[in-house]
């Protein structure tokens, strides 16, 4: 793993920042962001630190698209929304704010416009509750 001293998303995937996790594996780390622009709002970021898609291995970008896909279907299950958004952002011109690769997984509601992008700190216990209901549903995908 390349070193990037002042990544929060590497300090993140080393312990040194906190984080409510959701899911972990070899490649990849879920956890729930803190700015939501929707309940339940959850990241998937690479344990790579590339700054974006382009400087992403092939292989962390596949092993990226299968943590979605396992968190997308937990996140559902608890937050049951009616529509769910997937985003990733390459770029300022884009809106990229973090530059470690991640993934954007939002719920979405029917009439119920997205917040700002990484605007304003959520209600950390609910986050909280939220991330450790969605953990407990997250199972293997076939
Ligand atoms: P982007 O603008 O696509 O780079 O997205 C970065 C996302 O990371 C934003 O939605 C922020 O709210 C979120 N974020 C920034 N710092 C943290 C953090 N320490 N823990 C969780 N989420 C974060
Ligand atoms: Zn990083």
């Amino acid at each position: 793993m390349s070193e990037a001293p002042d990544c929060i998303f590497c300090k993140i995937r080393d312990g040194a920042a906190p984080c409510f996790k959701v899911y972990e594996d070899g490649e990849t780390l879920a956890f729930m962001d803190i700015m939501p622009q929707a309940r339940g709002h959850a990241l998937v970021v690479s344990k790579e630190h590339a700054a974006d898609l382009f400087a992403l291995s092939a292989e962390a970008a596949a092993a990226c698209a299968r943590t979605v896909k396992i968190v997308a279907h937990a996140l559902r299950k608890v937050v049951s929304p009616q529509g769910v958004m997937i985003a990733q952002l390459n770029g300022r011109a884009a809106g990229q704010t973090v530059f470690h690769y991640h993934v954007h997984i939002i719920p979405r509601q029917e009439g119920e416009p997205l917040a700002l992008h990484a605007a304003k700190p959520g209600n950390m216990e609910e986050i909280k509750a939220l991330g450790a209901r969605i953990a407990a549903e997250v199972e293997p995908v076939a």
